[in-house]
């Protein structure tokens, strides 16, 4: 697998619309397990710019509580992008029974360099997406959420301090 080359240097994250609903059918498809999968795409500009997702099965030994993407399933590179500079920038998760915050276990547990997008359907059903990267501190490792710009404005739960230089 490539690695995730800094993905932590992205501020901010964009989801296609198409990928958001990949994300939330396979968390709606998966319950009460937790859904997972990889997500590539690349970053510009200090955006990271999601392309794809691919969703993997979840061999935690309990799937309703935890995820884990089997080592071996990310050996295989999934089909070549059609555009160069295409790449793993982190993970998707589902949380059937929270919300779409990173829990103790998934800070302990982050892959480094990768950047984490979460799912949870809230109570009215509507579905919850936020990204995170977790970074060291001298208090120890925590989560940053990053704010989502969809078509050129900010969605989601944070508002940043700045623009990206493309907005
Ligand atoms: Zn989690």
């Amino acid at each position: 697998m490539r690695a995730c080359d800094h993905a932590p240097s992205a501020r901010w994250t964009s989801v296609p619309a198409a990928v958001r609903a990949e994300f939330a059918a396979d968390a709606a498809a998966r319950a009460p397990r937790e859904a997972c999968g990889l997500v590539y795409g690349r970053i510009v500009d200090g955006v990271a710019e999601v392309v794809r997702y691919r969703a993997l099965p979840n061999i935690a030994a309990l799937p309703t509580r935890a995820f884990r993407i089997d080592p071996l399933a990310t050996l295989a590179e999934p089909p070549a992008p059609e555009a160069g500079g295409e790449h793993c920038l982190g993970v998707f998760h589902s949380h059937p029974d929270d919300d779409a915050r990173p829990s103790a276990r998934d800070v302990a547990e982050a892959w480094p360099e990768h950047l984490q997008w979460i799912g949870a359907f809230d109570r009215a059903g509507r579905f919850e997406l936020r990204a995170f990267a977790v970074v060291a501190t001298p208090h120890g490792r925590t989560p940053r959420e990053l704010p989502q710009l969809a078509a050129g404005r900010f969605r989601g739960s944070v508002t940043p301090a700045d623009r990206p230089a493309r907005a």
